[in-house]
């Protein structure tokens, strides 16, 4: 099948151009192995990862002839073997409510991401309370607020500055009392003030405790891809502030280049729980390492 116009040439696309089924097949050599480094690089995948990929790539196949599809046909099985480990769903517990913490700076797309995953365990059949627990920022309860209504999910709120380790406590009740099935507790994301963060992260987390041991069941941290590199960074800080289980990458569908997705899985292993593809409540995608990696590649 044609691809789309729009659709943005991937990494080998790049490389050798578009004409490129019917090229001729060309010596893998040192030459196009750093080509294809320097490609990897510019992908957001990062140095290690990128080196590690061409690599692989190369045991077996350098000083052979090789065609464009079977190159890209080989990167491709590369990203994936690295991607299919990451690719898991949110893990549901037999627990009532499973509670999921979201963490993630501001701006990464946190509401959002609660909002669409409220909706989607709403289709399945599950009840879903969500907290807003990021009680300084008004706009972000509000806008919490209007994900919740598109959901059709009940949003608990607290007074703008008020403790969020008070509301999650008043949450859990409420999930309790109401049978809920999951407890979504959204969080702040200053990291200009981690040790503040830190310390109201970890409230939340004992608070929650009193009333479920298990709880928080998913940690999960929500990654902007558009920040390439950054969202290593970001992997790192939180998993030292909080129990990070597993990520979703939003912003999927714009300028961001993926290469980043393949530098968490190599470096982290974190499962990769969805992908954000939009702003609308059905832009959120099962992770299949397969797609993304063909179209990684391109
Ligand atoms: P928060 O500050 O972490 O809660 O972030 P928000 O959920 O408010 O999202 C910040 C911005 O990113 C908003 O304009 C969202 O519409 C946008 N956004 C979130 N997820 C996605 C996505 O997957 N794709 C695109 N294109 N935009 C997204």
């Amino acid at each position: 099948t044609p691809e789309p116009e729009a659709k943005k040439p991937g990494l080998l696309g790049r490389l050798i151009g578009r004409g490129a089924p019917d090229a001729p097949r060309r010596v893998l050599d040192d030459e196009m192995l750093e080509s294809l480094e320097e490609l990897l690089i510019a992908s957001d995948m990062g140095v290690d990862t990128a080196l590690r990929v061409s690599a692989n790539l190369a045991e077996g196949r350098m000083g052979r002839k090789i065609s464009v599809p079977e190159l890209k046909a080989a990167l491709a099985g590369e990203v994936a073997r690295i991607m299919e480990p990451v690719a898991k769903p949110l893990p549901i517990y037999p627990k009532k409510p499973q509670v999921v913490l979201v963490v993630g700076v501001n701006g990464s797309g946190k509401t959002t991401t609660i909002g669409k995953l409220a909706s989607q365990f709403k289709a399945a059949g599950k009840s879903v309370v969500i907290a807003a627990g990021d009680t300084f920022r008004a706009a972000a309860v509000e806008q919490l607020k209007v994900w919740g209504d598109r959901a059709g999910v009940p949003v608990l709120t607290a007074p703008e500055g008020s403790d969020p380790a008070s509301l999650a406590f008043d949450a859990m009740a409420k999930a309790e009392a109401d049978g809920a099935d999951l407890l979504m507790i959204d969080t702040a994301g200053r990291l200009q003030n981690r040790a503040d963060l830190m310390e109201e992260l970890a409230k939340i987390v004992r608070v929650i405790r009193k009333r479920d041991e298990s709880a928080p069941h998913n940690t999960l941290l929500v990654l902007d891809a558009t920040t390439g590199q950054n969202a290593l960074s970001q992997v790192e800080i939180f998993s030292k502030i909080a129990d990070v289980s597993g990520l979703v990458m939003t912003k999927l569908d714009g300028t961001a280049k993926g290469g980043v997705l393949v530098a968490l899985a190599d470096k982290f292993g974190l499962p990769i729980h969805a992908i954000g593809v939009g702003e609308q409540i059905d832009d959120l995608a099962p992770f299949d390492p397969e797609d993304f990696a063909r179209a990684l590649v391109g």
